[in-house]
């Protein structure tokens, strides 16, 4: 494939590399990549990252993975020159100065792509290049010099995309009985195990059986809680009884994990129980949440106009991939999670349905919408793969019918789901979004929003009192916050009462709040608050009260007006009005549990909540100011409101008792609140843990200190040769040993990639660091539990220090509650099973796992599997060991240490 002749700028921590016109490649300084770059367009592969490596954010060019997306949309590619490589079945570089000769190749590979006959993805590609070139594109020249006009005009992105079909209710499963014999063949028949089962995943499959039995009690569902140690293949043994229980009763099981990734990997067990790709679509359903899909409406908006420069290039891009898209999801779908973040993020969020402002059936993509497809189609499947956020959310507003039976995966993140679920916070950013959906634009705000009474402009002309209602909800709309109100707080000029009460709680804040200097969030308790703050609480409970009345009877109007159908009431008309009342229960909800909140300020407080009083700042810059509820005990309102309505709830996980007993896991998955006792069960993990794995904790880095801690860091990191996570308890330490230590790895070879530095999402990181085991990978709690990466990329885990909870208001009240200090040894104990359960993820992997904490209790080794030797050492000793067993990058089967 003949590479692209155009100039090539590659920069890493290791260094900067231009490929020229027919000379090769050479190392360049700071200053002359810039200069060039700034001259002359170059090819780049991912502009933000290399515009950072070069201090120049600025940078722009012509970048390889805009090019990948669009000429391969909706197509995974590891965003690196090995992964762009890989992908189009090229030989990776050998090293930093061929990588950047390598663009040139990749680029020369992709555009000739576009005249292969073959080529999957060419509908659609000559309009969008037209649209591409008018907004001045980079690559659209170079596309349009080679990609021939359709001799019939394409289709538009909108027809392309499947309508989905409207069907009847599905009647109520049927009352059957799963056999724990027949679970257990289906397990056999799921596995393809010619020899014999796997004991423990067995004995789950079976046990699981229980909780698809008939329930005898109202509001006591079956409940099971299933503690599956790694690597007992606890997927396929829950799978195995739902999917029988399923066929035999024409009942949708859902399935419910924590993170998108084990969503994604759920998915991909499809295949076991349909294999015709059909079938599999229609009884295999994933759902997320309305925010993670693509807008279709959002996106004619922004291609008609509505974006401009980067954001607008990025709506096509989109557009190119909502054709080819399996189901729109934007986020841990198959949008290439890289691509936001080329464009600085500017315009994703904009293109999902964020702000709640859905019209349904208004909408003129209706039948075709995403979201309203995934949500149709799981009412006919066998089983639905959603996150525990979604489960929670549908039951808790009662927006679809509540699940039958459930199973949640990862488990042990119930309390952490349940606890954002049913949180309430009332705040500037909040109140300005319900102003914004009530009143509509206002001063120089853009796009289709529009406010209530436009919505419902023909409702109002037709029913006088639906008119007053709507008039009197504007009008108390209008005492909420509107734009600048931050600025007011801050200038000391608020206006209107809520923002009055913002200023006040603003105050107290910053009058009472500890730890001011590091530039972060700010909080106190809401306790004893001053006389303003309760006047103003009182005044700004008025104002909402005010808006609450007539919302109400603007509800009670738009179900009269459907109930007595007038001629103008076409089918247009009818979803629009639909829309309006499913939006309005959600305001209403909403504005009554601030009420209750203001209602409690200066009074009695409720001993099941814990409340208090925030300012959010991000370095230093404030963003929002609010008061927060959470309940003490989240788990609760879970099982109140999602266990209780359901016939049988099964919660599994590897770590669901946290090194303690099952009363402990009863209260974390809120079984204590059910009437019925849960069955347990556990099947400790087939890994051998005490030979493959080893913990060792050093005893000789001063605590505070950063200098000694990158370097620890970075020795580990060249002891094992790279395939490191490290993980830490702060992002501003993070970033200082980042700084310390990235350039002088990547010149060993040894790339180092980071959260919160990298401008790259966190999923990507983890597919790169998959990718290459040489690499390593810096991040905080997300990576502590979600990384899942088996095989030898991942050989060494690196905690900074033990990781206690935050001080924050919310985790006192825990604490005192729970037992004070065992309350916080339960949650580090859980969070160190946790990082040590990303070291060993299938038979075969071996590795080591590193506490840089002198100060590690003993009462907290517990946390660590039965057996794993346990060893307290100087950093030298450390790294010794770490060469010894991982020398060179290829980790060794450890010796048993008695
Ligand atoms: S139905 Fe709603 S979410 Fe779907 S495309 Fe239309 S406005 Fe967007």
């Amino acid at each position: 494939m003949a590479p692209l002749p155009l100039p090539a700028l590659h920069a890493t921590h290791a260094g900067i590399w231009i490929a020229g016109l027919g000379e090769g490649a050479r190392e360049a300084s700071r200053g002359e990549a810039i200069a060039r770059a700034a001259e002359t367009p170059h090819i780049i592969l991912n502009a933000p990252l290399v515009g950072q490596r070069l201090g120049y954010p600025d940078l722009s060019g012509l970048d390889l993975l805009e090019l990948f997306a669009f000429i391969h949309p909706a197509r995974f590619a590891v965003p690196t020159v090995a992964g762009m490589c890989r992908a189009l079945g090229n030989a990776p570089p050998g090293g930093e100065a061929e990588a950047a000769s390598a663009l040139q190749v990749i680029a020369g590979a992709l555009l000739a792509v576009l005249d292969r006959p073959d080529w999957q993805e060419r509908e659609g590609a000559w309009t969008s290049s037209q649209s591409l070139a008018r907004i001045g594109w980079a690559w659209a020249p170079l596309i349009n010099a080679r990609l021939e006009r359709p001799e019939r005009g394409e289709r538009m992105l909108y027809s392309r995309l499947k309508q989905w079909e409207e069907a009847g209710d599905r009647p109520p499963p049927r009352t059957v009985v799963v056999d724990r014999s027949a679970a257990r063949d289906r397990l056999r028949q799921l596995t393809g195990a010619r020899s014999e089962l796997r004991a423990g995943q067995a004995a789950m499959a079976e046990e699981a059986t229980a909780i698809f039995a008939p329930r005898r009690q109202k509001d006591a569902p079956n409940m099971l809680l299933a503690e599956a140690g790694t690597g007992i293949g606890k997927t396929l043994a829950y799978l195995s009884p739902a999917s029988l229980w399923s066929e035999a009763s024409g009942g949708t099981v859902w399935v419910s994990t924590f993170t998108k990734a084990l969503q994604r990997q759920l998915d991909a067990e499809g295949p076991r129980l349909f294999t015709d790709p059909v079938e599999r679509a229609r009884r295999i359903v994933v759902r997320k949440g309305r925010e993670n899909y693509l807008c279709l409406l959002n996106l004619e908006d922004a291609l008609q106009g509505a974006f401009s420069g980067r954001a607008a290039i990025l709506a096509q891009l989109v557009g190119r991939w909502a054709a080819y898209s399996k189901d729109g999801d934007m986020v841990g779908g198959d949008l290439p999670g890289w691509l936001p973040s080329l464009f600085r993020r500017a315009g994703a969020t904009a293109l999902t349905d964020r702000r709640g402002e859905c019209v349904y059936a208004g909408c003129p993509h209706y039948r075709r919408c995403f979201i309203e497809r995934a949500e149709r189609a799981s009412r006919d499947a066998d089983l639905v793969i959603a996150n525990h956020a979604l489960v929670m959310v549908n039951a808790a507003r009662q927006r679809e019918d509540a699940p039958g039976r459930i199973l949640f995966d990862e488990g042990h993140h119930l309390f952490d789901a349940a606890d954002s679920t049913f949180a309430v916070a009332f705040g500037g950013q909040e109140a300005i979004e319900m102003r914004r959906w009530i009143v509509g634009p206002e001063g120089r705000s853009r796009g289709r929003r529009r406010g209530l009474a436009a919505r419902l402009m023909d409702v109002a002309s037709y029913d006088e009192e639906g008119a007053r209602a709507l008039e009197a909800a504007v009008e108390a709309a209008r005492a909420l916050p509107s734009d600048g109100w931050l600025q007011r707080l801050v200038e000391g000029a608020p206006f209107g009462p809520v923002e009055q009460l913002l200023s006040e709680v603003r105050g107290m804040v910053y009058a009472r709040s500890k730890a001011q200097e590091a530039g972060y969030g700010l909080e106190t308790e809401l306790a004893e608050p001053d006389g303003a703050l309760v006047s103003q609480a009182a005044a700004s409970m008025a104002t909402l009260e005010a808006l609450q009345k007539p919302l109400a009877a603007l509800a009670r109007r738009l179900e009269a007006v459907l109930e007595d159908a007038p001629d103008w009431l076409d089918t247009q008309a009818r979803a629009r009005v639909e829309g309006a009342i499913r939006g309005l229960s959600w305001r209403r909800e909403t504005l009554a549990a601030w009420i209750a909140l203001l209602a409690r300020i200066g009074g009695e407080g409720d001993p099941e909540f814990v409340d208090w009083l925030a300012v959010e700042r991000v370095d230093g810059r404030e963003y929002d100011v609010a008061i927060h509820r959470r309940w003490l005990d989240p788990t609760r309102p879970l099982a109140a409101a999602v266990m209780a309505p359901a016939d049988g709830v099964l919660v599994t996980s590897a770590t669901l008792r946290g090194g303690e007993g099952w009363p402990a896991a009863d209260a974390r998955t809120g079984a204590v609140h059910l009437p019925n006792a849960a069955q347990h069960f556990e099947a400790e993990s087939p890994f051998d843990y005490a030979a493959c794995s080893e913990v060792l904790i050093v005893t000789d880095i001063k605590a505070g200190d950063v200098a000694p801690l990158a370097g620890a860091y970075a020795r580990l990191i060249e002891a094992a040769g790279g395939g490191t996570l490290g993980l830490f308890t702060a992002v501003q330490r993070l970033k200082a040993v980042h700084a310390r230590i990235a350039d002088r790895l990547a010149r060993a070879g040894l790339p180092l990639l980071a959260q919160h530095v990298d401008p790259i999402d966190a999923g990507t990181l983890v597919d790169i660091f998959r990718d290459d085991p040489r690499a390593s990978l810096l991040g905080t709690d997300a990576l502590r539990d979600g990384v899942d990466v088996p095989g030898e990329s991942l050989r060494l885990v690196v905690m900074e220090r033990v990781p206690w909870p935050r001080p924050t208001v919310l985790h006192a009240a825990r604490r005192m509650a729970g037992g004070g200090s065992a309350y916080d040894d339960r949650v580090v104990r859980a969070r160190l099973a946790q990082a040590f359960g990303r070291l060993i993820r299938r038979q075969g992997d071996c590795g080591l796992f590193v506490v840089l904490s002198s100060a590690f209790p003993s009462r907290l080794l517990s946390a660590f599997p039965p057996g794993v030797p346990i060893r307290r050492v100087p950093l030298e000793q450390a790294i010794a060991r770490v060469e010894e067993r991982l020398a060179a990058g290829v980790p060794a089967p450890l010796e048993r240490v008695e």
